[in-house]
């Protein structure tokens, strides 16, 4: 008898009929002998009501009141849940993030764990009770209730199951499983069978929103195995897993996107070294996270710095570059808006040059402007317009033949 650890998520029960076969299912796994943690998402669009009711409330919402505010969906989700479980006749009890003893550092909006005290976990189980924990928050060493960042249920859960030591981690969603891309976006996108932790990183960090990043981060860190899979059927979902021999054959293993994408450029700075570490500086004291950065020395003495970072975040840093202009001593600032992020991802990508030339010549054949890459060992990634986006992912995804399951680069 193993503990199994079950996450369902928000669209999974967005009502209380949906609620109610997420109950029938998990004593169905009780019922075959499994000790059973299960962790739960706010009901539907929660959460966001929450966040529009808060910004309707405060321009600025204070960070430690939303995350008070937000930590009620999923409050709400748990004793709803336990209550339809008792209905069934199960013994079952819900635990808040603080009662779970999941332990967070003080970064409200987006904590990270950093340990979870697992004795009151372990008291309820030897009881033979169903443990239902509210996903997406716990509470800092100043007794403060902080939440994980947007999507966080899935961290909660690969944390839950690393401490418990758990047999598997199942998160339960709205689709089948991992895709090769959104299959929302592109129609013609296929389900993966097995996908590794680091292909897996990758597409979460880079857009894919069926998993949280820092879920897979601390599911390769603990080697806890993981599946994604369907709460409407019994399709066995995709594992993910350390390797994977059929996908590491793959050149392209899936695409990813982020729509909100901005650009700055900052023109006519001094050419010095310490002008680049200058700016980046300012922006970091602002807790402003950039992404993708170019710089072009233009002439010797002058030189521009571009850079792309979320659409949200853009007022922010212009407003904080353009208070140290003089200091920084640019010239002027270019912002642009309405861009998005497309990538590739596949751990074969390294050793089957050439990928990044079709990547670019499959946009570049539909006349999509390429206006900023970069690039690792696993991905490529293209900053372009976001009107043309789903034609470029429409475009990759049959450029690397990701529709035919059969494909590998090798038999090329
Ligand atoms: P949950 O509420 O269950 O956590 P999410 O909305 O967070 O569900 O994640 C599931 C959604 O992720 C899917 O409905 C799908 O639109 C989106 N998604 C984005 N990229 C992918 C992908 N590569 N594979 C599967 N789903 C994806
Ligand atoms: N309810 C939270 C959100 O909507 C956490 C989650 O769904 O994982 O972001
Ligand atoms: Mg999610």
């Amino acid at each position: 008898m193993g503990i199994r650890v079950m996450k369902f998520g928000g669209t999974s029960v967005g009502s209380l009929e949906r609620m109610k076969r997420v109950a029938r299912r998990i004593a169905d796994r009780f019922d075959a002998g499994d000790q059973v943690v299960v962790v739960v998402s706010a009901m539907g669009k929660t959460t966001d009501e929450l966040v529009r009711l808060a910004e309707q409330t405060a321009k600025r919402p204070n960070k430690r009141e939303l995350d008070l505010l937000l930590s009620t969906g999923e409050q709400q989700a748990i004793a709803l849940l336990t209550m339809t479980l008792n209905d069934l006749g199960y013994a079952a009890v819900s635990l808040t993030g603080w009662q779970a003893g999941i332990r967070t550092d003080s970064v409200f909006g987006n904590a990270r764990i950093q340990s979870i005290h697992t004795e009151r976990l372990h008291e309820h189980l030897r009881r033979g009770e169903i443990v239902v924990v509210a996903g997406f928050q716990g509470i800092s060493d100043r007794d403060d209730i902080t939440t994980l960042g947007r999507g966080g249920s899935d961290t909660t859960a690969v944390a839950l199951a690393a401490a418990l030591n758990a047999e598997l981690c199942e998160i339960y969603t709205d689709v089948d499983g991992v895709f090769t891309t959104d299959p929302r976006v592109v129609p013609a996108a296929r389900k993966i069978d097995e996908i590794s932790y680091d292909e897996m990183l990758e597409m979460a960090y880079l857009g894919a929103g069926v998993l949280h990043p820092r879920a897979v981060e601390n599911a390769k860190k603990y080697g806890v195995p993981l599946v994604v899979r369907s709460s409407f059927n019994d399709s066995p979902g995709t594992v993910i897993k350390e390797e994977t021999v059929l996908e590491k054959n793959n050149s392209v293993t899936g695409l990813a996107f982020e729509r909100d994408v901005a650009r700055i450029s900052v023109i006519g700075l001094p050419n010095r070294l310490s002008k680049l570490t200058e700016v980046f500086e300012v922006l970091a004291q602002a807790r402003i996270n950039v992404d993708i950065i170019v710089q072009n020395v233009l002439s010797e003495a002058e030189t521009t710095v571009s850079f792309t970072l979320a659409g949200k975040d853009l007022d922010e840093a212009a407003a904080v570059l353009r208070s140290q202009q003089k200091k920084l001593d640019f010239r002027l600032l270019d912002i642009e808006t309405g861009l998005a992020k497309v990538s590739i991802i596949g751990s074969g990508m390294a050793s089957n040059p050439g990928v990044a030339a079709a990547m670019f010549k499959a946009l570049t054949d539909r006349s999509i402007l390429i206006k900023m890459v970069s690039t690792s060992e696993i991905k490529v990634s293209t900053v372009i317009p976001l009107d043309r986006m789903e034609e470029a992912l429409t475009a990759l995804h049959a450029t690397f033949r990701l529709e035919d399951p059969a494909y590998t680069a090798l038999k090329r």
